[in-house]
């Protein structure tokens, strides 16, 4: 209990007061009031939500980084007849936060605030509402009685890469949790998303040979060469982009290729000798990146002759910086009728961002997006949630409960 007047008293009579009438209202509160930014540590929020599902019955099984200060969190919550394993729905949802460093806040960016008709915070749409709103509905849920089990799968180190989610499919796959299908919670407007593009990006590192820019032929000159192959990755871009392959239920629906990062050279009448780019390649479910990665690789060796006329030491690297799969669940499968009942709409769209429902196909795990808010929202100074997208969650969770519950 909180002593009348205190501190802790006020903010509850406060939130009570703000609620835009919510079920889980105080549960996004909480979620938001963690400062889980990728580079903290995860770990209280984690143990939070592990003691609330525990109070619940769920059995919990956490999975941790190699320095064990983040963890992810994969809770079940029994069927009426014991089962665990079998034909479960997974939530799906990432704790960690963008950085707000830097950017203009009006708010204290960890306190889920109301303003008029909207939720500020960090989080409150890439996406501790979803996760919160699940969570919200436990007791609904437990109540009730699962025909199924209900999984929630909270990751961790979600925003640099989808890291943390691998640890904990990898985990339950060995444990042979086999659900039904994972309705992954990122922001969607609350549209049903079946789809997304799959990235994959390198670094190629060029190492050439120094000189006196007046001696251009006793140099290699490594900014040169980088450019020759980041304008081969440009027309690659422009093939896809004029020639397809196309799937115009993306809002880009090609493959895109991008470079987003180069440096080289010290001087201008130095020949550099190093010049490093990083670029990736966003690619539609059936485009094989790696097909294309080759491709770039082959080009490369092109120079090495070259290079290695002048200087035997000289190369070109490719480091692979990220991978995370597309998926292309399709309308038929089960968990995407689920979604289309929950959400009462038979659309489905495609995006182009991606998401752990990528890693979680490719587990044989079969996904939807569905969440509240919208990308464009997340990762901004002030992210906001409209209320009524909160409303429309709520909403599907609880046909949602209908559609898992045994009464
Ligand atoms: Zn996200």
């Amino acid at each position: 209990m909180n002593a009348p007047g205190s501190a802790a008293a006020l903010r509850a009579e406060k939130s009570a007061v703000d609620n835009p009438g919510l079920v889980a209202w105080e549960m996004i509160r909480t979620l938001v009031g963690f400062d889980t930014t990728s580079r903290e540590s995860n770990l209280a929020l984690i143990d939070w939500v592990r003691g609330y599902l525990e109070s619940y019955g769920a059995q919990c099984t956490l999975t941790f980084d190699d320095d064990r200060r983040k963890a992810n969190l994969f809770a079940t919550l029994p069927a009426s007849d014991g089962n665990t394993t079998s034909g479960g729905i997974v939530l799906s949802g990432h704790t960690d936060v963008v950085p707000v460093d830097g950017q203009p806040w009006d708010t204290n960016p960890f306190e889920a605030t109301l303003i008029g008709d909207r939720v500020v915070g960090r989080g409150v749409t890439d996406m501790k509402s979803f996760s919160a709103t699940g969570l919200a509905m436990v007791p609904e849920f437990v109540r009730r009685g699962l025909a199924r089990p209900l999984h929630f799968a909270l990751s961790y180190d979600e925003e640099i890469g989808c890291i943390g989610v691998r640890r904990l499919i990898e985990d339950i796959v060995a444990r042979g949790v086999t659900p039904l299908g994972c309705i992954v919670g990122e922001p969607t407007g609350m549209e049903l998303v079946v789809a997304h593009k799959g990235k994959k990006s390198w670094r190629c590192r060029v190492r050439g040979h120094e000189a006196h820019s007046s001696l251009t032929p006793l140099g290699v000159n490594a900014v040169q060469i980088a450019c020759e192959i980041v304008t081969y990755l440009t027309n690659v871009a422009r093939a896809f982009r004029d020639q397809g392959e196309f799937d115009h239920a993306y809002d880009v629906p090609y493959t895109t290729v991008h470079t987003g990062v180069i440096r080289g050279g010290t001087a201008l009448n130095i020949v550099p000798r190093d010049c490093q780019f990083d670029f990736e390649i966003r690619h539609l479910p059936f485009d094989d990146p790696d097909e294309l990665f080759a491709e770039v690789e082959a080009y490369a060796r092109r120079f090495l002759p070259e290079m290695h006329n002048v200087d035997a030491d000289a190369y070109i690297a490719f480091d692979l910086l990220s991978a995370s799969p597309g998926f292309d669940t399709h309308g038929e499968s089960d968990i995407a009728a689920l979604g289309s009942s929950c959400s009462e709409t038979a659309d489905h769209a495609k995006v182009s961002f991606g998401t752990e429902a990528g890693l979680f196909h490719e587990a044989a795990i079969s996904s939807i997006i569905c969440g509240p808010g919208h990308i464009a929202q997340a990762h901004q100074p002030n992210e906001w949630v409209a209320v009524e997208q909160l409303k429309r969650c709520e909403a599907f969770m609880k046909r949602l409960v209908d559609r898992v519950a045994l009464a």
